[in-house]
C-alpha cells in the first residue's frame, strides 16, 4: 500500500547483491555419480585400497596389514553409502551389494540390526 521510490541507496544495495551472487553453489559443483559407476567393496581406511578381506571377526587389508573388526568396517561403509545416496533406503541387500560381499547376508543383517533402527518387517525392512 505504501508507494516506494527507489533511490541511490537501493541501487547500491542491488549492485551489491548481484556482485555477491555465487553462481556455483558447493552442491552444483559436486561431481555427478551413479551407483553403478562406483566401485563396490570395503575400502581400507588407512591405505584406501579395496584389498580388504574378512578373517573371522576381523576385516584385514592385504595391502597394508590394517585390521579392524568387520562390524566397524561395515558400519563405516553404511555411513558412506548414506552420505552418497541420502534418499536410498538402507537394507541388508543394498549394503551386501555395496560392500561387495559373498555369503555374508546374515552377518550384514545382524550388524544392521545391532547398530541401526529397523523399520518394517521381513523383505520390506530397512534401517535408519
Ligand atoms: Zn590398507
Amino acid at each position: 500500500m505504501m508507494p516506494s521510490k527507489l533511490n541511490k541507496k537501493h541501487k547500491i544495495l542491488a549492485d551489491q547483491f548481484v556482485s555477491l551472487h555465487i553462481n556455483n553453489s558447493s552442491f552444483s559443483s559436486l561431481p555427478s555419480y551413479h551407483y553403478d559407476q562406483l566401485r563396490k567393496g570395503i575400502p581400507c581406511p588407512k591405505c584406501k585400497s579395496f584389498a580388504t578381506t574378512s578373517v573371522g571377526r576381523l576385516s584385514v587389508c592385504s595391502a597394508c596389514g590394517f585390521e579392524e573388526t568387520f562390524e566397524v568396517a561395515v558400519i563405516r561403509n553404511v555411513n558412506e553409502f548414506k552420505l552418497l545416496f541420502p534418499t536410498e533406503k538402507i537394507t541388508t541387500n543394498t549394503i551386501h551389494d555395496w560392500c561387495d560381499l559373498v555369503n555374508s547376508k546374515k552377518r550384514i543383517n545382524r550388524i544392521l540390526e545391532k547398530n541401526m533402527k529397523k523399520v518394517g518387517t521381513h523383505q520390506w525392512a530397512y534401517y535408519e
